[in-house]
């Protein structure tokens, strides 16, 4: 396999992207690259995020976060994938854009038989393309061990899906933190549930059962686990995600995008009975506070974002239900057709990102001839907004017309959401979704269920319309909806001061530079 690698100061990369040829830019940061290696006293980190948007956006949000206390940041991605880290980086005004550089290695799609340009999680759009992005993705140990070895950073942050990368920093000697992009509750009920597999004596998949040792008896069925739990199987999945679980052991401590008051609890039974060393340093999105930087996080808004906030603007506080299932998930058109159904029946304002099953991507179920979204985007005008493809999601979730946020219960979602102060109607789909919509749901108390039952790793579980509306009206309005608001603030205002001087996340920030710090120096 032939392995080009070159590395880049993003301003240039994002120049030349644009308005250059590939040739020419490999060519041009192979020169930039020979001054890239960590010298002197300035701490140098290698930040590798997995190539999946909820993955690669929290890190680029620590990239800027880490910049800003004054560290020299190479993140390390692929050619496509580049091109949205690098206009993110650059619409921040306010970093120090010169201490963030792109190291760019090729995404060996085509060797592992995936179709050329196939480079993020969310492209993988079928279950057979998976086991091929795997491959693809552990080819990736040979050019970022080259790497590491040639511009010799102080330490690196990698994914928790590239455990490999503990095996490279061990080589240099330096210090390999992990990061696997979800919150302490989650990650702790992830490990309960794997140590003592309570799902092996249940009698039915619907039957409830405690978390084992996870503080506020929580409850699960085994339905809400992953198939290959469910059926105790082994396969591609469980393999990615057990090797991963496993790497967390081999490195040096865990980055956590949260922050400790949040879910404080959980926060020091993952320190102090899992025994784990961690950093909260959280909520990431928080470093984003200009319209621009917050429009163009993670991927290009397919809406002017101007146009949005005008519309918004033009809305009651609170008035407005915003639904979004992450950059993954998608529905075929029968659940589309209830969730607009129930969001008619709501009566409210609602802004909807739609991202829709493609025929060729449907492995199951027919769409419906009789519905459409055109149909009814028109029947809405002025009531609802649709938006296809990708939302400016941070700008829309702090705007005061929003009062609800339909989710599926991804971290960051999760936490952008509680960021905004916003109750939040959880609608949950695979990964580890579940346990964050119990967090959010019985223990911060700032969301409700709409009723989703099963774990399925691609298209989403089925739910009607009126359970739709009833999530909505439960959040929306009344006084359970008013007790929810007031908590959900309290959380946003508490987030902030996280994040401020002196706060528990910038706190943890500081004893982890100086850690870093002392380490390498
Ligand atoms: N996101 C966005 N616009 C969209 C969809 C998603 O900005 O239209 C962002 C969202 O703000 C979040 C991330 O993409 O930061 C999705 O991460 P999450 O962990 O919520 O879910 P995943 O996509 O990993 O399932």
């Amino acid at each position: 396999m032939k392995t080009f690698l070159y590395i880049l100061h993003f301003p240039l990369l994002f120049f030349l992207t644009h308005f250059s040829s590939a040739t020419f830019l490999l060519h041009f940061f192979n020169l930039l690259g020979s001054k890239m290696c960590s010298e002197g006293s300035e701490l140098h980190m290698f930040l590798f995020p997995l190539m999946a948007r909820g993955h690669m956006i929290p890190i680029v949000d620590m990239a800027k976060l880490l910049s800003s206390r004054g560290i020299k940041i190479t993140i390390v991605t692929t050619p496509l994938n580049s091109i949205s880290i690098s206009n993110s980086i650059h619409a921040s005004q306010s970093i120090s854009a010169s201490k963030i550089h792109l190291l760019i290695l090729k995404f060996p799609s085509v060797e592992v038989g995936l179709p050329d340009g196939c480079e993020t999680s969310d492209s993988i759009i079928t279950s057979a393309l998976f086991p091929k992005f795997i491959s693809a993705l552990n080819l990736l140990q040979t050019p970022f061990e080259e790497a590491v070895m040639k511009y010799r950073p102080h330490c690196i942050v990698a994914d928790m899906f590239f455990p490999w990368a503990s095996d490279v920093a061990a080589k240099l000697g330096i210090p390999r933190l992990n990061f696997h992009g979800t919150g302490f509750f989650s990650f702790c009920a992830m490990e309960f549930m794997k140590i003592h597999q309570p799902y092996n004596h249940v009698s039915s998949d619907t039957e409830p059962f405690l978390i084992p040792c996870l503080p506020g008896e929580i409850t699960f069925t085994k339905m809400k686990l992953p198939e290959f739990m469910r059926e105790n199987v082994k396969n591609d999945l469980s393999e990615f995600v057990d090797k991963a679980l496993e790497s967390e052991l081999k490195s040096y401590g865990v980055i956590i995008n949260s922050f400790y008051e949040l879910e404080a609890e959980y926060a020091d039974c993952y320190r102090n009975v899992l025994g784990r060393k961690a950093w909260h340093i959280g909520p990431l999105s928080l470093c984003n506070k200009e319209t621009e930087e917050k429009a163009q996080r993670g991927n290009e808004s397919t809406i002017d974002e101007h146009e949005c906030l005008k519309w918004l603007d033009a809305k009651k506080p609170n008035s407005v239900v915003y639904v979004c299932f992450g950059s993954m998930t998608k529905f075929n058109s029968d659940q589309l057709k209830e969730i607009a159904s129930g969001l008619e029946a709501s009566e409210k304002n609602f802004i909807w990102v739609v991202r829709k099953v493609k025929r060729e991507e449907e492995e199951e179920e027919e769409e419906d001839q009789d519905w459409s979204l055109e149909e009814f985007e028109q029947r809405m005008e002025g009531k609802g907004m649709i938006i296809r493809g990708w939302a400016p999601q941070v700008l829309i979730l702090d705007h005061p017309a929003v009062g609800g946020f339909i989710t599926h219960c991804g971290w960051n979602s999760t936490l952008e959401g509680v960021a905004a102060g916003v109750p939040m109607v959880t609608w949950p789909v695979s990964a580890e979704q579940f346990y964050n919509e119990k967090l959010v749901t019985e223990v911060l108390k700032v969301g409700v269920a709409v009723g989703v039952e099963k774990w399925v790793r691609i298209v989403g579980d089925f739910i009607g319309k009126g359970a739709v509306e009833k999530a909505i009206r439960r959040v929306m309005e009344g006084e359970e909806a008013e007790e929810m608001r007031n908590r959900a603030k309290e959380l946003g205002e508490m987030s902030r001061k996280a994040v401020a001087e002196n706060g528990s996340s910038c706190s943890d920030l500081d004893a982890l530079i100086k850690e870093l710090k002392s380490l390498a120096f």
